[in-house]
């Protein structure tokens, strides 16, 4: 890293600190481009708040998502990665080298990877806002603990739900899962603990549609989609999985993006911009997975190491 003026110069600058972030920043430090990455707010991304990761191979009795996080971050830092608590805040990809202002001052970068990740969705209902942190949340990791004894309610029915559901009942008197519809999109394995887990309930064919209290979560209104039939449902706890987010509004007019906000690219990890790559979940809406958002990252670093060693390429179209 160099400084021009008051920016920063870097060959290779990752935004974000999640599975892609540090995959890209592990290979293009070993290609000794010496890559800074922006954590942005959630040190890890996604992944660190989850509990336990049983899926990611290399590790058969699974490992904690805040654990494999540090082991990412270790292993690029090993070979040269420089890691900076920094989020990125606007960005100018019209020329290279690419402008990026952060909280930690101005970058300039011949290569930029996005590894920016997703957010959880809100269910945009009266009282959800007011009572976040109050008894409303978006990650049992962080939160589970507060329910002990209590009864919680978790919303959503994919993996996110019925797995964070499953980790609650450590701490909570009951589970209740409320979804949408009657089938659930949650792999088979996930759907089969729950099911048979004694402390979790299923609401099916539901929707929550106000969270209710005053100083704390108190009830629900809930109702069923089928019937129309509106009941109260009393509960100390409100866990929102309904999917996420990309954190892609920063390169809105600039990168190409699908209609959902997910960056547009190839299968080299090139977005319409040559020289700005995109990989993990700000780039795929199919997959979500520790170990592909990994791979993307990868291979958006093997890329951009061969767009530099090529680099007189001018901007422009890549594809
Ligand atoms: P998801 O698969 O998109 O599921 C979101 C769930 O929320 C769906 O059941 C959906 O209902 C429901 N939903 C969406 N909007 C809603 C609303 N406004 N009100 C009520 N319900 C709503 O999201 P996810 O569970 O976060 O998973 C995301 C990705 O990460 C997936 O690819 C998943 O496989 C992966 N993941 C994997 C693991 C694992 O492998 N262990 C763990 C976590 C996540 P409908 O079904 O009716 O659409």
């Amino acid at each position: 890293m160099t400084s021009n003026g008051n920016a920063k110069q870097v060959k290779v600058l990752v935004l974000g600190s999640g599975p892609a972030g540090y995959a890209a920043a592990l290979y293009a430090a070993r290609a000794e481009l010496q890559p800074v990455v922006l954590t942005g707010m959630q040190l890890g991304g996604q992944a660190a708040l989850t509990y336990t990761i049983e899926n990611y191979p290399g590790f058969p009795e699974g490992v904690g998502g805040a654990q494999l996080g540090e082991l990412f971050q270790k292993q690029a830092e090993y070979f040269g990665a420089v890691t900076e608590f920094a989020s990125a805040s606007a960005v100018d990809l019209s020329q290279r080298p690419f402008k990026v202002e952060s909280d930690n001052g101005d970058y300039l970068a011949d290569s930029l990877i996005v590894g920016t990740g997703a957010s959880p969705n809100h269910l945009g209902i009266s009282g959800e806002v007011e009572l976040t942190g109050r008894g409303v949340s978006y990650c049992a990791t962080c939160d589970g603990w507060f329910f002990k004894d209590k009864k919680v309610v978790v919303v959503g029915g994919g993996d996110s739900a019925l797995e964070e559901g499953l980790f609650i009942t450590r701490y909570a008197s009951s589970v209740t899962i409320i979804h949408r519809r009657e089938e659930f999109r949650a792999s088979p394995i996930l759907q089969h603990r729950a099911k048979e887990h004694p402390k979790v309930n299923f609401i099916l064919n539901t929707i929550v549609t106000e969270v209710i209290g005053t100083d704390k979560l108190e009830s629900l209104k809930l109702k069923n989609v089928q019937t129309g039939v509106e009941t109260l449902f009393e509960t100390d706890g409100l866990f929102i999985f309904i999917g996420h987010t990309p954190n892609t509004q920063m390169f809105q007019g600039q990168l190409e993006m699908t209609d959902l906000g997910y960056i547009s690219v190839n299968d080299r990890m090139e977005t319409n911009i040559a020289g700005v790559f995109a990989a993990g979940e700000a780039a795929d809406p199919h997959f979500r997975q520790v170990v592909t958002s990994a791979g993307m990252g990868a291979a958006a670093a093997i890329q951009a190491t061969r767009f530099l060693e090529a680099s007189t390429a001018p901007v422009g179209e890549s594809k």
